[in-house]
């Protein structure tokens, strides 16, 4: 094992946050009991919601599918307990995903029984990069960073670009966060053995393991796990506490030295990022037959008696976890899924715990910022956006509604990372209105593509129709040539067909 090394490489600016991990991280990991209610949405990742393959009454086994992938990017939806479906409706989720999205509601029945695999499980090196990949889609895993994009068919288009490394990140370097640092701790065996296994199938030969100065523990339950491992193509790297050092091509940055180029992905450069929490979940899948049905989730802030990081059944509303945690302390106002920075406020604990749910997090103060007063240009929030934006800008072209000065300004880049809210002396929410401006930008490119989609149908209908005119007109016109010649008992005969068959055409049409 090659020992860890430090600073590599230099980020522009970003922030250095208050921790305040230490509250979640002073006891091991805690398992949550079966709920007596399981809610899964069918739409946990990005890309298509999953379509349900069950119905209302059916009783489910643990880890059997309850909705297959639909379109090109979609991903399955396992079941956590076993149990009954009692319903499948609109429930309330994560803002990410909508106010209300269709769930499937399992009834547990406590027992727990888990479905047989179909298939016994092979060595993972036996098998082809191709059907390995096949297989990682079929475990229902996405990107547990919060990312969630459906992972078999991340590795899949990273397949055909040509690669060099793998990057695991164990940058965790949002506030409150620690369920990658505890699952290092305590779960380093999976996430190397998910690294050779994604190394296997994406044929790259060198993996880096990167993780912040501040997770000792982590660095060390890592380290001794590559000692026993003993395989020299994955390699150490600790890397300065910044926020937002975890953001993808920040860390291909410092890692590598390599610049994703704007608007391009890691693959660009030969890099694939895989968060630590996603390796773990391929291993359990590929080498244990579990599909992702549970994750570890950081339960904390000052609205929470006993912070805590748990191991969740996906499915188990934030209500449940939150009482396993000890319940709300008096100062709880607001529940935020996510952590400070990039979290989502939610006015309900009834939403269930999703692949994403990373953090559930409940503060004290509704408001800390204070009340929104004009830009006055100090140019702080260009000191610290690490893409190097200029966001006093964006959020002037962004109030104009300037889509075009908005793009050649890079907002498509903008990771909406929230340093720039946060060093903002007139408390404006950049974050948020860049946020609502690239979610505009992306409703009128889906508008164009409809509507280009629509014109090349409307185009080729045209041209279909037209073929089927002349080749009429040619049709008719040999007939009455061969008619000439039989006479005008035959002409009258064809004549009577083609009026019957245009009639049946104008019908049809
Ligand atoms: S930090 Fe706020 S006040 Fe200063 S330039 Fe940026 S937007 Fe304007
Ligand atoms: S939210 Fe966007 S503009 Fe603001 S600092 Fe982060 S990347 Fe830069």
């Amino acid at each position: 094992m090659s020992a860890p090394t430090y600073d590599l490489g230099t980020l522009h600016g970003g922030l250095r946050l208050p921790g305040e991990k230490s509250v979640s991280t002073s006891q091991e990991i805690q398992k949550v009991p079966i709920p007596d209610q399981l809610v899964l949405p069918i739409a946990q990742h990005v890309g298509e919601a999953a379509h349900p393959v069950v119905g209302i009454g059916e009783y489910v086994l643990k880890g059997q599918l309850l909705a297959e992938p639909y379109g090109s990017l979609s991903a399955p939806i396992h079941a956590s307990s076993s149990g009954k479906v009692v319903a499948i409706e609109p429930w309330p989720v994560s803002r990410r995903f909508g106010q209300t999205a269709p769930c499937i509601v399992i009834e547990c029945d406590g027992d727990d029984q888990a479905i047989e695999q179909a298939q016994p499980l092979e060595p993972f090196n036996t098998l082809e990069p191709d059907v390995l990949l096949g297989k990682i889609t079929q475990g229902g895993i996405v990107g547990l960073g919060g990312a969630v994009f459906p992972t078999g068919q991340k590795l899949m288009q990273a397949t055909t670009m040509p690669l060099q490394y793998l990057i695991l990140n164990g940058v965790e370097c949002e506030s409150y966060i620690s369920c990658d640092d505890l699952l290092m701790r305590e779960q380093a065996a999976e996430v190397l053995g998910g690294a050779q296994i994604l190394m296997h199938a994406l044929r790259v030969s060198e993996c880096y393991v990167v993780i912040e100065s501040d997770k000792p523990e982590a660095l060390k339950a890592i380290g001794t796990a590559m000692g026993e491992l003993n395989d020299d193509r994955i390699v150490l790297k600790q890397v300065p506490t910044i926020y937002p050092s975890g953001g993808e091509d920040q860390l291909v940055q410092l890692v590598t030295n390599l610049e994703v180029p704007s608007g391009g992905l890691p693959t660009d450069v030969g890099c694939v990022v895989q968060n630590v929490g996603t390796a773990a979940a391929i291993y359990r899948w590929i080498c244990e037959g579990e599909p992702l049905i549970a994750r570890v989730t950081t339960v904390t802030g000052p609205g929470i008696k006993a912070p805590m990081n748990v191991l969740a059944r996906i499915g188990t509303t934030v209500a449940d976890v939150v009482e396993f945690s000890g319940g709300y302390s008096e100062s709880a106002e607001q529940l935020v899924i996510g952590g400070p920075m990039t979290g989502k406020s939610v006015t309900t604990d009834r939403v269930p715990l999703v692949k994403a749910t990373n953090c559930v997090l409940v503060l004290s103060d509704t408001d800390p910022l204070g009340d929104e007063q004009p830009c006055i240009r100090c140019g702080e929030c260009a000191v610290v956006c690490p893409i190097q934006l200029l966001p006093q800008q964006l959020f002037w072209y962004a109030c104009a509604d300037n889509e075009a000065k908005m793009r050649s300004h890079g907002l498509i880049d903008c990771i909406e990372c929230g340093c720039c809210d946060l060093v903002c002396p007139s408390h404006i929410p950049l974050t948020a209105d860049f946020r609502n401006a690239k979610a505009r930008i992306r409703e009128l490119a889906d508008e164009k593509a409809r509507a280009e989609r629509a014109r090349i149908r409307f185009e080729s209908r045209n041209e279909r129709m037209e073929q089927e005119q002349l080749s009429r007109e040619q049709e008719l016109a040999q007939q009455k040539d061969t008619a000439l010649k039989a006479g005008p008992a035959a002409i009258e005969e064809i004549m009577r067909r083609q009026k019957a068959k245009d009639k049946k055409d104008a019908d049809e049409t």
